[in-house]
């Protein structure tokens, strides 16, 4: 039983320089936390060696006495981290991913190519909401059900509800999904119900990016108004990679079927096999951790961090401009088409100086293949301790990365213009990097 860097040095100096990259870079990519020792004990237990398909009670293999018992005391945790009447709510907490949750959630609402509206990738929102574009059906959510995104306005960069209700009535989906994975403002889950209900449709909050924020009660909640809520559990909520389904317990369907049993049977044997105890160990530990009163300090600080951020690159001297001018979360979204830069150039130039972030697109974009903005997200620095005098000067660092990635670019394109007048002949012309030409 020799151990890992006896056993393959190879895999063990690649996790060593991984955790040194860590360790040693300004993480913002807004999606990405640090866990804590005891979630990463958890996770890499032998929990990992046990099969256990099915649910506590009714599993199909033997010796799950003591896997029951974690299962359970995870759904419990679950339920009491985000404040949930056992009576009113379930939980599973199988899905391996928030993308494998999310499939789950709509095969067990949903009859196949049944109608879905979720917000357009480009606006923000997930591939797992039935993302498409106009020449091909992305994610298995658009191919396996009839889907209609709705936007952002383009000019505010806010969730245009009104024109989601528009569209309900010539689409009448079965189900629309709010939450988002580049939106920087907080969900109007009351309106959103309101639209649903004319529909009679389902709706479903895919809180991934800010259910540690939930938790925590510093967002909305979108319990109050949801029929199924979805989340990752590595983000805001600080856990292992997984999935979590929240759903309520009195709905029933025409065949009689409670929407409990649809999302089960959905998770296992419909889209998964057996699941990974390992990570529902480390999910467990996380929701008590989420549950504590230091969390909820942790999360408050994230938000205070972030408005910080925005306060600081959106008025003098940066005056840099944020798409829907600030955040109420975890992340800003940073428009640089006034500066005519790409988000890709800034990403570049930020991994070089340790800054890791990444490119995303922002409302207005013409293209959507080089977009026009990057993402930054202030959970994980927060993890490291990060307060607001802290990201005053990462919001130095940044405006050094664009300001440099600007000298860049003018070089780039003085070099070219060089290169041009001499007939395309000239051997002086340095490739600096491949974003810049
Ligand atoms: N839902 C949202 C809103 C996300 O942002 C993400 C991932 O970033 C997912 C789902 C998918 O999670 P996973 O990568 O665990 O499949």
């Amino acid at each position: 039983n020799a151990s890992l860097s006896e056993q393959d040095p190879e895999v063990y100096d690649l996790v060593q320089k991984e955790k040194h990259r860590q360790q040693s870079s300004l993480e913002l990519i807004a999606s990405e936390n640090f866990t804590s020792k005891a979630v990463m004990e958890a996770n890499g237990s032998p929990l990992t060696n046990k099969y256990s398909e099915g649910l506590p009670g009714a599993r199909f293999y033997g010796g799950n006495e003591y896997i029951d018992v974690l299962e359970n005391l995870c759904r419990k945790r679950a339920l009491e981290a985000f404040s949930l009447d056992p009576a009113v709510w379930g939980v599973n907490v199988q899905p391996y991913s928030g993308s494998t949750a999310n499939f789950a959630a709509l095969t067990g609402l949903l009859a196949p190519q049944d109608r879905v509206m979720g917000l357009d990738l480009p606006s923000g929102g997930h591939l797992t909401h039935g993302y498409q574009t106009d020449k091909k059906k992305i994610s298995s959510s658009s191919i396996y059900f009839q889907s209609m995104p709705y936007r952002v306005d383009q000019v505010t960069g806010l969730v245009d509800y009104d024109a989601l209700e528009a569209n309900t009535h010539l689409f009448r989906p079965r189900l629309i999904i709010c939450g988002a994975s580049a939106y920087p403002r907080d969900w109007d889950y009351a309106r959103l119900r309101k639209i649903a209900d004319g529909h009679t449709s389902f709706l479903m909050a895919d809180m991934a990016h800010i259910s540690g924020l939930v938790a925590a009660k510093v967002q909305n909640d979108p319990f109050e108004y949801c029929d199924v809520v979805t989340t990752t559990t590595h983000k805001t909520l600080r856990g292992p990679r997984a999935g979590l389904i929240f759903f309520r317990k009195a709905i029933t369907f025409s065949d009689g079927e409670s929407l409990e049993s649809k999302i089960n049977a959905a998770v296992f044997p419909a889209c998964q096999g057996g699941p990974h105890n390992n990570t529902i160990a480390g999910i467990a530990v996380a929701l008590r951790q989420a549950a504590s009163p230091e969390f909820k300090v942790y999360a408050q600080q994230v938000i205070k961090n972030c408005k910080h951020l925005c306060d600081v690159l959106s008025s003098a001297p940066y005056n840099y401009k944020l798409a829907t001018g600030g955040s109420d979360n975890h992340l800003l979204l940073w428009d640089l088409k006034p500066l005519k830069l790409t988000g890709s150039k800034v990403e570049k130039i930020c991994d070089l100086a340790n800054i890791t972030l990444n490119k995303n697109s922002i409302v207005g974009d013409k293209n959507a293949v080089s977009p026009g903005g990057v993402r930054i997200g202030t959970a994980a620095l927060t993890s490291r301790g990060f307060v607001e005098q802290d990201f005053t000067k990462v919001a130095e660092f940044l405006h050094a990365a664009v300001q440099l990635s600007l000298d860049i670019q003018s070089h780039c394109i003085q070099q070219k213009q060089q290169q041009q007048a001499e007939g395309g002949k000239s051997g002086s012309t340095v490739v600096l990097l491949k974003e810049f030409v």
